[in-house]
């Protein structure tokens, strides 16, 4: 039987990364995107040359409209999703609390945590309605740990994780299952301001002597999205080379 995926943020980074997994594994995908149209719909055609059925969904997840909008069309475009994963975010440069705006504040929470919420309250009532679905959302083990001079991002993902944990007590009696990635420090554009040397900093700091890769999240994601972990809600999965232990 197909299964459709909605990953947001797909058009870089990690979310790219999960949909390609997806489509190496038999599932159709909409890839949400902001800003990146031409890069979502490069992949959308990769993932067709595989013969999977894709779809673009383009919108601000900041907005609550927009976010509606994107579930909606995927829904009635792809098809009924069987999962959605929400991994659009962004990040500010480390900064002190103190010269933190309250721009920067509200564009941090507005995508990763409001956008978060936004896409889910949209989404749950197809799931509840089919009485199944997988979700998969994206913090960051700054969320589970705080990161220094890292307020707004870290409140933000700590957020998502209680909202995770939340929603998987709300959602386990419709056999709904809502799971959580928090990965460590991945080598994507996010972390384009950092320079090779603090990179390689940041590596030796990890357990595992490197920093991650976009497909090494992108499996956990996939994991949690699929089948073999039909047992598994309301966890946040690390994907951070042993970073918190
Ligand atoms: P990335 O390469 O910067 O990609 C960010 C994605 O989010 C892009 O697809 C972007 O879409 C989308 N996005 C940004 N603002 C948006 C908005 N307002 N509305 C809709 N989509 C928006 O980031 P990444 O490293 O892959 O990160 C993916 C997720 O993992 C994020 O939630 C991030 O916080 C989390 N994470 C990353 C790391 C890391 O080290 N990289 C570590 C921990 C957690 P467009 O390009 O189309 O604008």
């Amino acid at each position: 039987m197909e299964q459709n995926v909605l990953i947001t943020g797909a058009s870089r980074g990690i979310g790219a990364a999960a949909a390609r997994r997806f489509g190496a594994l038999g599932w159709n995908v909409a890839l949400g995107c902001h800003s990146g149209r031409d890069r979502a719909e490069e992949l959308a055609r990769e993932l067709e040359a595989l013969g999977r059925r894709t779809l673009v969904v383009q919108g601000d997840l900041a907005d609550p409209e927009q976010a509606r909008g994107m579930v909606e069309q995927a829904e009635a475009e792809l098809g009924p999703l069987d999962a959605l994963v929400c991994c659009a975010g962004v990040a500010l440069p480390q900064q002190l609390i103190t010269d933190t705006t309250d721009e920067q504040w509200r564009q941090v929470m507005g995508v990763d945590l409001d956008g978060v919420f936004y896409t889910l309250r949209a989404a749950v009532p197809f799931f509840v309605r089919r009485k199944r679905g997988a979700v998969v959302t994206v913090s960051s083990m700054w969320g589970v740990t705080g990161g220094s001079c890292e307020v707004a991002y870290s409140a933000a993902k700590a957020g998502v994780i209680g909202l995770t944990r939340a929603l998987a007590k709300e959602l386990g009696p419709s056999n709904i299952r809502v799971n959580c990635v928090a990965p460590g420090v991945i080598d994507t554009e996010m972390n384009a301001h950092l320079s090779r040397a603090d990179l390689d900093a940041l590596g030796e700091e990890t357990p595992l002597g490197r920093i991650g890769t976009p497909e090494e999240a992108a499996a956990a994601i996939c994991f949690l999205a699929s089948d073999q972990a039909s047992f598994i809600t309301g966890q946040v999965l690390l994907a951070d080379g042993g970073m918190v232990i």
